[in-house]
């Protein structure tokens, strides 16, 4: 991130150093906007917008609130999963690890219908375990869209690092 200024900081007014740090450590309440009024965040953000670096600082602090947010798990399970589905197979395997969970959700311990069957290990990444029943966790759909946000996580943490 620091790479790519201007190391003679010239070209950054001190307000942008100060707003840039500002973004950083009061992110939540500025975003959430609970501590600012409207106005003040529309000046903010058309004196921002002017200024590339800004632009790209929000467009970075946009990928990753949009990725903890709205983690699109489902574009991740597109043609391969929806493929998977239709076999036989897997359908097997959804029914038995079902019928261990006893059609409950293994978080939430409600017992809904609308249910899905979590791979543990994921899927694409371990196919040999993919119609392993141990593998499998039977979990109501909002608490199967919780553990994908988590994974989402986990897996962005891990490629930080
Ligand atoms: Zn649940
Ligand atoms: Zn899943």
């Amino acid at each position: 991130m620091v790479s790519g200024i201007p190391s003679d900081g010239s070209k950054n007014p001190s307000w942008f150093k100060k707003g840039h740090k500002n973004l950083c450590t009061r992110e939540k309440s500025f975003w959430l906007g609970k501590n600012r009024d409207k106005a003040t965040r529309q000046n903010m953000s058309k004196s921002h917008k002017n200024n590339p670096k800004v632009i790209k600082h929000l467009k970075e602090l946009g990928k990753q609130k949009s990725g903890e947010n709205h983690w699109n798990w489902k574009g991740g399970i597109t043609g391969e999963m929806r493929q998977l589905r239709n076999t036989e197979e897997y359908q097997v395997w959804r029914s038995k690890v079902y019928a261990r969970d006893r059609w409950t959700c293994q978080k939430c311990g409600r017992k809904l219908r609308d249910l899905v069957a979590h791979h543990k290990k994921s899927f694409k990444e371990h196919p040999k375990l993919r119609f392993n029943v141990s593998n499998g966790l039977t979990l109501c759909r909002s608490c199967h869209k919780k553990m994908h946000e988590e994974i989402g996580k986990q897996t962005r943490w891990k490629k930080k690092r």
